[in-house]
């Protein structure tokens, strides 16, 4: 079954059930969430009530609670030792916040160097994984990256290197990001090869999620720029080959493609990619609330 969703709000005021509703309104059956805003650590307690609602909802309507994403807020860096305390300890609240929501994957950007070096970022980034994952239940999965600045996981040896190092296997993961690859220099036109040389380098089993975007730069531009999907330089059909992909049809479908003009696009793309017809029209219908 398609697993497809998209990223939605979270807010304190209405909790996980509010980012449910929030995607069964655009039609997905599946969803990712920052439990505060992404760009900053600053969080809230979780509300019972509003849990307890959320998951008896998620069983009427047949949502699958293994299988939501939690996105860590992507100032965390693991790879500079510059605010390496205060990461490794922003991660562990964030893996007890998933635990309490009884939410099973955590995405996470591995970091960025900062002038350290990769090998030496590749080390700390495992440190710090070994720290948190000593005391959780929570599968952290290291996001794929477009290779912007000095970012790590830029291509599957350096995922690899650091899962190497990582004591608790059965903790970690990868979340691949489409619009992150074809910025990194893999060309989506190759999806089999792609999945084929993650599969000998990383190990096809690691990987449990993947954003769907498209991008607003060039292959191998290292820039990490999303677009509206059929808009970028990936491009509609491949898109859709990658979504419905036979060897990755269990894993979800995450969609954090660009507002438009201040509407969420997802009730439309989610859409579209059900229909498989790519839709010119769409954000044109997007601006206009349709
Ligand atoms: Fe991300
Ligand atoms: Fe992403
Ligand atoms: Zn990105």
């Amino acid at each position: 079954m398609l697993l497809i969703g998209s990223h939605v709000s979270y807010n304190a005021k209405t909790g996980l059930l509010g980012s449910l509703e929030e995607a069964l309104n655009y039609g997905a059956n599946t969803f990712m969430f920052y439990t505060g805003a992404p760009q900053n650590t600053a969080r809230s307690p979780i509300n019972d009530q509003l849990l307890e609602k959320a998951l008896e909802k998620m069983t009427e309507e047949k949502i699958q609670k293994n299988k939501i994403i939690v996105h860590a807020p992507y100032i965390i860096n693991l790879a500079n030792t510059e605010k390496y305390e205060f990461a490794v300890n922003f991660l562990k609240e964030e893996l007890k916040r998933c635990e309490k929501l009884q939410m099973s994957y955590l995405v996470l950007h591995p970091g960025s160097h900062v002038g350290l070096g990769v090998d030496k970022a590749i080390n700390n980034i495992a440190s710090g994984l070994n720290e948190v994952l000593k005391d959780t239940t929570v599968t952290i999965l290291l996001e794929t990256m477009a290779g912007k600045g000095t970012e790590i996981g830029r291509n599957f040896q350096e995922i690899k290197q650091i899962i190497e190092q990582v004591e608790k296997k059965e903790l970690i993961g990868v979340c691949m990001d489409t619009c992150h690859l074809n910025d990194a220099g893999y060309d989506l036109t190759e999806f089999d090869q792609i999945l084929t040389e993650f599969d000998q380098i990383v190990g096809l089993n690691y990987l449990k999620c993947i954003h769907i975007n498209d991008s607003k730069n060039p292959m191998s531009s290292h820039k990490d720029r999303h677009e509206n999907i059929g808009f970028g330089s990936i491009g509609f059909e491949k898109l859709i080959k990658i979504i419905f992909h036979d060897k990755i049809k269990d894993i979800p479908k995450i969609l954090e493609t660009p507002y438009v003009e201040g509407y969420p696009p997802y009730k439309k793309e989610i859409e579209m990619i059900k229909n498989k017809t790519f839709n010119q029209k769409i954000l044109e219908q997007i601006k206009e609330n349709l």
